[in-house]
């Protein structure tokens, strides 16, 4: 498992020189420090993850598929003490390919199909096409979802709806 701080830190609390260096330059977040700490004591060192964003209704946290299931626990407790730590809802969304990210990103809404569109100035996005009926589904504004996804995958995207 990994953290976005070392498992010294995570444990103790306190930053060594290293991680301290991570977040005073902005590679990681106050947000990953905290939940690290949060998740090292959780989990016993066991559960990681790769980072997480707080956008105005959830903070997002990204990790690699085979701790999605940690993170959130048997029956969802661990996430739910989690949820009640933070003061927000949290989601885990699991990294890897782009494409199966925006499937999390949007879901329960249906993804008609994801096109790569070339455009003129030479810019590749990603065109998300979602049926229109499923648009109220969506948890998250339209463009927390964009901004959110290309943080992440740092591909641009695009959604629309038919
Ligand atoms: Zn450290």
């Amino acid at each position: 498992m990994t953290l976005p701080i070392c498992d010294i830190c995570a444990k103790a609390g306190v930053l060594c020189n290293a991680c301290e260096l991570k977040l005073k330059e902005g590679r990681i977040s106050k947000l990953d420090v905290e939940l690290s700490k949060a998740l090292y004591e959780v989990g016993g060192g066991e559960i990681g993850f790769e980072g997480a964003i707080d956008t105005d209704k959830v903070i997002i946290v990204l990790a690699p598929k085979n701790d999605i299931g940690k993170i959130i626990g048997k029956g969802g407790d661990n996430i739910r003490l989690l949820s009640n730590k933070f003061g927000k809802q949290l989601r885990v969304i699991g990294t890897g390919d782009m494409e199966s990210a925006i499937y999390d990103f949007v879901a329960p809404a249906k993804i008609l199909g994801i096109n790569t569109v070339y455009k003129q100035n030479g810019e590749i996005t990603k065109r998300v096409r979602i049926d229109k009926k499923d648009k109220k589904k969506l948890r998250m504004d339209i463009d927390e979802i964009q901004k959110v996804v290309e943080s992440v995958t740092n591909d641009k995207i695009e959604i629309t709806f038919e």
